[in-house]
């Protein structure tokens, strides 16, 4: 939920007052004579920003021209979110959860920034993720099992999607999970606040309920199966085992036995272990991970009037660890939550620190820790802190700024790494991390892949992404013809040969007799290029002032207060509606792909340029030009909203 305020300013022109001369620097500006080029248009798809910015790969153009009712249905009774659901799952199985908790950097990059605001991609994600799960919608079909079985090591977000698109190639999947339910960080690291676990149960059991993935839970890798007992059973296995272990504070006294780390506090509150802290807390941190453990630890606040037997310094590092909830009187827990960089700076999204502040967390930013105070018993009584300057990652104290926290927990939430002990160790790439080569085969171990926060702590996206790349690579390695390296722009691409497919309109088989040019073959899809794999569109290839101003519409959320937080555990973004969803796809201006405008068709002087009969239309077959009337005038390219045309046919 970005909230940049929208642009006001047009700044869309591609020439300024004045101007007199063609201002393209490349080759296609200079050949004109007088009013004509040799150059003739040709159709080219490449890659809208959006979708280069999301790291699962998401079609997001395609699901918001089903949004905005200009891709249909191809089945008859299909609903458009049906079919914007199975466009989003061919790439990302987790709509709900992403339109929910993906900071969205698609949104970042989206062209539509150069005019108004971004596209509110993932509130039209969480839209849709929610109606597929209020109505049941399963899962595309899977092929049947090829008897091939891949093992895959983890049931986080990495996991499950390598696991479902396994299955989609034909493979068999056994899931091994050492906590009792899947869901990795999504369910034992976010809070339930933030990722509904109604919702999760239905976006996980939608891939359990296939045939084909079987998951065995409560089951540690390396301790209660050996990787030799995986390499006897299973043709491949992937390792998704996350970031498991918090990062301790580099200080002294960070041994404390009430200094604990990020995870293990989540952890713990996640399984329902935890119903209460300390009263003073501090976290250290910045990111996603202590924003979640102060809000997290508002909302549980302090028991006041405890049973002996509750009492903190009872229980497992200073919190108690059975349910006296209701019985006992709480009051809100004292946060600090401190961040080397200033709090403008800080890795977690503005709206998230926004929510902490409004709900009681004092956010100290640009301090550093320089040792936990320990009292005669050994426990943290203070966090000592002081001022500091960043240079790159690197804190620099600020000398005479000293000053303590007084606290009674400390907590680190400075950052994760993988879990290798326990009978892992042959998996170590250095860093603790595993380590792999471009395609997410592990480096000197035949048949291994990883991806996910096992090889680089970042989002869920980012996981999930590397879960259907590694699934397409061990297809590969699978069927014996190993793949070395993966398309520039690795993304769910647009394929004009589907979707031609999909409404009945593949092009005949072509006979492999001689042809002299291919104008009038239907076995030939003409005058396309598909350069999605390679390019990605820039914002001043599009025409910009075809677009109006419109205000994106804006997610609601219902706001904590610090006097109400103590307790509340409700979710607080409220979904689009229908119509909000819709409009937000009205406002994709369909970057690289054309978006049936008209515009080309009536701006040609030529009348060159015609709409492809009504029967033999699909996405991005919507114009055709006849080349025996164009004069190369390059007005059609100019006025193309989505920069889909581009002069290069001809000499
Ligand atoms: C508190 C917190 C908040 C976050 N908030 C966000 C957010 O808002 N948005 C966002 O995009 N990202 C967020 N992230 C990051 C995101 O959760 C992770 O990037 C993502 O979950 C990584 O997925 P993964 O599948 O690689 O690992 P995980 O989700 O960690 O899943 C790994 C799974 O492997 C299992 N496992 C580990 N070892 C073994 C073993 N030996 N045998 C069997 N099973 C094993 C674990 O139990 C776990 O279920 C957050 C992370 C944390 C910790
Ligand atoms: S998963 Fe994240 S980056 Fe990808 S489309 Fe959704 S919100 Fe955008
Ligand atoms: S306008 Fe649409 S296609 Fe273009 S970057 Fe934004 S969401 Fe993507």
């Amino acid at each position: 939920m970005n909230d940049a305020s929208p642009n006001t300013k047009p700044t869309f022109r591609r020439y300024q007052n004045g101007d007199t001369m063609w201002n393209w620097t490349d080759l296609t500006g200079k050949i004109f004579q007088a009013d004509k080029t040799y150059k003739c248009p040709t159709y080219v798809h490449r890659a809208p920003p959006c979708q280069g910015g999301c790291p699962s790969g998401h079609d997001i153009r395609g699901w918001l021209s089903i949004a905005r009712g200009m891709d249909k249905p191809p089945a008859p009774g299909m609903t458009w979110q049906e079919y914007a659901f199975q466009r989003m799952v061919a790439a990302n199985p987790f709509p709900a959860t992403m339109g929910r908790v993906c900071p969205a950097p698609c949104e970042d990059g989206c062209n539509r920034n150069e005019v108004d605001d971004f596209v509110g991609i993932n509130a039209v994600e969480q839209y849709v993720g929610d109606w597929a799960i209020e109505n049941k919608t399963a899962l595309p079909a899977p092929p049947a099992l090829d008897g091939k079985r891949v093992a895959v090591i983890g049931g986080g977000p990495a996991g499950l999607s390598a696991a479902y698109f396994l299955r989609l190639k034909g493979h068999s999947v056994t899931i091994f999970e050492s906590h009792e339910k899947l869901g990795g960080m999504m369910r034992f690291g976010i809070p339930g606040y933030r990722t509904p676990r109604d919702m999760l149960d239905a976006e996980i059991g939608r891939i359990l309920a296939i045939e084909g993935i079987e998951a065995r839970t409560g089951v540690r890798v390396g301790k209660d199966v050996t990787i030799e007992q995986l390499d006897a059973e299973f043709a491949a296995i992937f390792w998704a085992i996350g970031a498991q272990k918090g990062r301790p504070l580099p200080v002294p006294g960070a041994d404390a036995e009430n200094c604990i780390t990020g995870v293990e506090f989540l952890d713990a509150f996640n399984r329902g272990w935890v119903f209460s802290t300390a009263k003073k807390i501090v976290v250290v941190g910045g990111g996603d991970t202590s924003i979640d453990v102060a809000s997290v630890a508002r909302r549980l606040g302090h028991i006041t009037s405890a049973h002996a037997h509750d009492a903190p310094a009872a229980s497992t590092h200073g919190y108690t660890a059975h349910d006296v909830t209701d019985a006992l009187r709480k009051e809100g827990a004292e946060l600090v939550l401190t961040s080397l960089f200033p709090i403008e700076k800080m890795t977690a999204a503005e709206h998230e620190r926004e929510d902490a502040k409004r709900e009681g967390v004092d956010i100290q930013g640009g301090v550093m820790p320089l040792e936990v105070v320990k009292d005669e018993n050994g426990r943290a009584r203070a966090l000592r802190m002081c001022q500091c300057t960043m240079k790159g990652m690197v804190p620099t104290p600020i000398d005479g700024t000293e000053y303590e926290i007084e606290c009674d927990m400390v907590i680190s939430a400075i950052g994760q790494m993988a879990d290798l002990a326990d009978g892992l160790e042959a998996l170590d790439g250095g860093r603790s991390a595993i380590a792999i080569d471009a395609v997410y085969k592990v480096r000197k171990m035949d048949k291994h892949f990883a991806g996910g926060d096992v090889v680089r702590p970042h989002l869920l996206t980012t996981a999930i992404g590397h879960g259907r790349i590694a699934a397409e690579t061990m297809d590969h390695f699978l069927a014996g013809t190993p793949e070395d390296k993966r398309p520039k722009i690795d993304v769910h691409q647009f394929n004009l040969l589907e979707e031609l497919h999909a409404r009945h309109l593949d092009p005949s088989p072509y006979d492999h007799t001689q042809t002299r040019g291919t104008s009038a073959g239907k076995f030939a899809i003409h005058n396309y290029e598909d350069r999605g794999a390679t390019q990605i569109i820039p914002h001043r290839d599009l025409f910009k002032g075809h677009f109006n101003f419109v205000e994106r519409s804006k997610r609601d959320a219902r706001l904590v207060e610090a006097d109400k937080v103590l307790g509340d555990f409700g979710e607080r973004i409220i979904p689009l509606t229908e119509a909000q969803a819709k409009k937000e796809g009205e406002r994709c201006m369909s970057c690289g792909m054309c978006f049936e405008c008209d515009n080309c068709v009536i701006y040609c002087p030529q009348t060159a340029v015609s709409r492809v009969p009504k029967k033999e239309r699909a996405v991005g077959r919507y114009v055709q030009t006849d080349y025996s009337k164009c004069i190369g005038c390059h007005i059609c390219m100019d006025v193309c909203p989505t920069g889909y045309i581009q002069m290069g046919l001809g000499e």
